[in-house]
């Protein structure tokens, strides 16, 4: 029996947003309820057993840079990790792991265990409890009242979701689980004009014994193996399995086609928009036709169970479609499914109805993070529950609130693009989202944000140690590189014309030399004089990418200036864009809508043209040289 009904935070939803938000409220020490539907689901991986991959993987380490647990629990659950576009630049390298199940929600489960100010109970919210546009708490399903001064919505894909598999179709949040009909209704009343429905689909899970791997590619883990969290390590990491690749086939999707009537999607069930980057493969058939394959891999969701996840063949088509269709792929023809694929359709918010701290513009103190905000995955929902978290917990406290912008985070570009540009189709990272991807990589999320986490107070007295050791060592070692002189009339010479054939015929320092191509920290090393220099593999990593992309580095710098420029002018004290004269209306209406931050933010906006700028920019000076006066 629980008898404290009165927090500081109330989390709704035990999902991937949900658990970092409670994480991140209770880290900064304000009290947390994290109310779910079930408790046993908390940290479910909905669709695909895997974290990160292109533009996610920056997210999970901005997350873990902040103290977040999303790293941390997939590098103890990570049964495959690799390292997309390896051989391309450090701009767009990304992590990928895929995860075991079982393992990684129990790691999730195990981590808020540990944190002191959160309570964790089992319920269905039905109703906000809301005095004169401020939120005062919660009301669960058997009319328990809940109160904070904050409360995060993180509902998932469950606001009125409906399962569709071919023809059929039930209410349900995910497969094995209720909708959440109530709250849903609830939330159609308090903001009408801002909800829409989405769709996503997942694909039929199979029984690895009935697979014949014998006869597909295997695909192993990277060597050495990679690792999330800034404070992971390898030994971490659990016994590493392969997964087999194979494709489609013309017998697939003759299949698929003559069947497509009958799936949810091209039957008129479902009509909403679904994931672009994640096609149904009735999709991919109808919009490549001349495709004769499409590639599948087949993923292992955990280290002792029998289901193989074919990543690549989502699909909503009738249980006995998807038999034929998946026994029609090599290696696959005697396939059992233990699980049929399904199509989902649920409610989200439009995200331009929400400030960049995640808090709703109407009801004060009310925050919605994750799929509800139209977008897609878990690494998209985590960092949003992260950033909700913290400024549910300032909000509760008082305190001013924070948000990244765009030059510090892609979780900046993130919240900037869905809540100035919003969103039709669910939305998904890339690194070509943000304009300054060589600045925001995902091997530097610690060095951009583990000091801000610190002043949050989301960040531990370990991980702060071993941070301000890593840059202490690289500011310690990029200055010894620099003062180490390479006269080419010494003897240094010949070493280095032995390693690299380099033609040098004036004085160079040891950092300048890192710049070329070839020249890697450990070959400088080899110099009797330099040797053997340091260990920290981290600290190595940045003073290569610093020096090898200097130029384009400094670049990006200059523009992020120009940005900046912008993005400081703030347009806090406009409360009424009446004020100013010179707007048309359609310009006034959509300030006062938007209500944006800054110049910066007001010129992303549609339909706010340079004139209406100048105009902006015209009466801020007025304005001030009239205060001042
Ligand atoms: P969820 O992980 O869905 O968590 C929501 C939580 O809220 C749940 O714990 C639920 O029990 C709880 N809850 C809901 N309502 C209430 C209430 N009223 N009271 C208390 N608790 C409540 N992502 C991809 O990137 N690619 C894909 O291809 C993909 N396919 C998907 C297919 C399916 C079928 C599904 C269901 C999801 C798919 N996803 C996919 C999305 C991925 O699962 C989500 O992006 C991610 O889980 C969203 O995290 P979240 O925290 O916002 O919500």
């Amino acid at each position: 029996m629980l008898f404290k009904k009165k927090f500081d935070v109330i989390v709704v939803g035990g999902g991937h947003a949900g658990t970092e938000a409670a994480s991140a409220s209770s880290r900064m020490g304000s009290s947390t309820l994290l109310i779910t539907q079930k408790k046993n689901t908390i940290g479910t991986l909905s669709c695909n057993p895997a974290i990160g991959g292109i533009g996610k993987s920056q997210l999970v380490r901005e997350i873990d840079a902040l103290g977040g647990i999303m790293a941390r629990c997939i590098d103890k659950s990570g049964i495959q990790f690799r390292i997309l576009n390896s051989a391309k630049g450090p701009a767009v390298r990304s992590t990928r792991a895929q995860a075991d199940r079982k393992i990684y929600s129990q790691n999730i489960k195990n981590f808020l265990k540990q944190h002191n100010n959160l309570t964790i109970i089992e319920e269905e919210v039905k109703d906000f409890i809301i005095d004169n546009f401020h939120i005062k708490g919660v009301i669960v399903n058997n009319g328990i009242k809940f109160f904070s001064k904050s409360v995060v919505l993180t509902a998932g894909t469950f606001l009125k979701g409906k399962i569709c598999i071919g023809l059929n179709n039930f209410s349900g949040g995910r497969i094995g689980s209720n909708a959440s009909t109530n709250l849903a209704l609830k939330l159609r009343e308090l903001f009408p004009m801002n909800i829409s429905r989405l769709k996503t689909g997942t694909p039929p899970r199979l029984d690895g014994r009935t697979i014949n791997f014998g006869i597909l590619k295997p695909q192993y883990s990277d060597n050495p193996l990679p690792i999330f969290s800034f404070i992971g390590n390898i030994q971490e990491h659990p016994r590493q399995i392969p997964c087999h690749i194979t494709y489609t086939n013309e017998k697939t999707h003759a299949i698929v086609k003559e069947k497509l009537n009958f799936s949810a999607m091209y039957s008129g069930i479902i009509k909403s928009i679904g994931p672009r980057y994640c096609p149904s493969l009735e999709d991919k058939i109808v919009n490549f036709p001349d495709r004769l394959k499409h590639q599948i891999f087949l993923e292992p969701g955990s280290l002792f169970g029998i289901e193989i996840y074919p990543n690549g063949i989502s699909t909503s088509l009738p249980e006995n479609v998807q038999v034929e269709l998946v026994r029609s792929i090599k290696g696959l023809e005697k396939a059992k499914i233990i699980c049929p694929g399904y199509a989902i359709e649920y409610d989200y918010f439009d995200p331009k109805c929400l400030k960049l701290t995640l808090e709703t513009k109407l009801i004060s103190g009310l925050f919605f993070a994750g799929q509800i905000n139209g977008t897609t995955g878990y690494e998209e929902a985590a960092s949003q529950g992260l950033l909700s978290g913290i400024n549910a917990s300032l909000h509760a406290s008082d305190k001013e609130e924070w948000f990244p912008k765009r030059n510090e985070a892609y979780l900046g570009v993130l919240i900037d693009d869905l809540c100035t540009k919003g969103t039709k189709e669910p939305y998904r990272m890339f690194t070509a989202r943000s304009e300054y991807r060589l600045m925001l990589r995902e091997d530097n999320a610690d060095l951009r944000l583990t000091e801000i986490g610190r002043n949050l107070g989301l960040i531990n007295e370990e991980r702060w140690k071993r941070y301000n050791q890593k840059l202490k060592s690289i500011k310690n070692e990029s200055l010894r590189l620099k003062n180490f002189i390479i006269n080419p009339i010494s003897i240094n010479i010949e070493k280095l014309n032995k390693f690299w054939k380099l033609k040098l015929n004036k004085k160079i320092n040891a950092r300048e030399l890192l710049r070329r191509p070839e020249v890697t920290y450990n070959d400088l090393m080899k110099l009797n004089e330099l040797g053997p220099g340091i260990e920290d593999l981290e600290a190595i990593q940045q003073i290569e990418i610093q020096e090898k992309y200097k130029g384009y580095i400094s670049r990006q710098k200059k523009e992020v200036i120009r940005y900046l420029n912008k993005e400081n002018i703030t347009l806090s004290k406009i409360k009424n864009y009446h004020e100013v004269k010179g707007l048309s209306h359609e310009v006034i209406s959509k300030l006062n809508f938007y209500k944006p931050y800054s110049i910066g933010q007001a010129s992303r906006i549609s339909g706010i043209t340079p004139a209406a700028i100048s105009i902006l920019l015209i009466y801020l000076k007025k304005t001030i040289i009239q205060n001042v006066l």
